[in-house]
């Protein structure tokens, strides 16, 4: 199970001790569950300096889809590299819908999932407004997504590729509003998923692992992870307060 703490544009360095210590007092019981954590990307040194052992993955919550050049503001993957960053969230929604990102997504994708070097896990994020859901175009919403982020990518090397994709459904719906998709939502749709992966990729999308996003908290996560298509989850409030995303990781033991 993966569990991923997003801190979107809030903590500081002293969240990065606090939850660094949290963490590392539960490291023995929290072996199993892989850890990942994306602070804003101006915190990432601090995090490289307080939690910089291996048990922790360091994320970035963005990537440019350049390797260099005149972007101003923007990562490359390369320098998130240079910081100790070996994941990176792609087409979250709140960069989906507040900075224009979905055209983007496939090159992002792509950029960090063609090259080996650096080695870096993406991790694509999709999911369907509450309109969409409303309207019952949820599976049509998440199918397009997910056909839009992997046009890029070839299917001949899917097996060089395939191994460092990570996906999170996060509805729009349950991200931030307290209101989360009960956890038969949540398979249903991470299901559809899954069929999906398995008919474009074969075996390869078996092994892709299934996040949920969205309102999860310290209660309910025992009940999401515990479905079939569920292997962990992205969490973003919840993780800014140290004692709750520790519960919600040892929920993935
Ligand atoms: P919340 O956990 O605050 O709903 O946010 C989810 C999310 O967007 C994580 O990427």
């Amino acid at each position: 199970m993966w569990v991923i703490a997003n801190w979107k544009m809030n903590g500081n360095r002293a969240l990065c001790e606090q939850l660094a210590e949290a963490l590392r007092s539960r490291q023995d019981d929290l072996q199993s569950v892989r850890i990942a954590v994306c602070p804003p990307a101006v915190l990432l040194p601090q995090w490289q300096q307080v939690a910089g052992y291996d048990d922790i993955v360091l994320g970035a919550q963005d990537v440019n889809e350049h390797g260099s050049g005149a972007h101003t503001g923007e990562h490359s993957l390369q320098l998130l590299n240079e910081t100790g960053v070996s994941l990176v969230l792609i087409g979250h929604s709140e960069r989906r819908s507040y900075y224009g990102d979905s055209p983007r997504v496939a090159a992002k994708l792509a950029t960090v999932l063609k090259q080996s070097a650096p080695a870096m896990t993406a991790v694509l994020c999709v999911g369907e407004s509450a309109a969409e859901r409303s309207a019952e175009t949820t599976f049509v919403v998440i199918e397009a997504q997910l056909t839009e982020a992997l046009s890029e990518l070839p299917l001949a090397t899917v097996e060089q590729w395939a191994s460092r994709l990570i996906i999170a459904y996060e509805p729009v719906w349950a991200i931030g509003t307290g209101v989360t998709a009960s956890p038969e939502q949540a398979q249903e749709v991470h299901q559809f998923i899954r069929s999906w992966l398995t008919a474009k990729l074969q075996a390869t999308g078996t092994k892709i692992p299934l996040l949920y996003g969205g309102s999860v908290n310290a209660e309910n996560a025992s009940a999401l992870f515990a479905e079939a298509d569920i292997d962990g989850g992205l969490i973003g409030g919840a993780s800014l307060d140290p004692q709750a995303f520790v519960d919600i990781c040892s929920a993935a033991t």
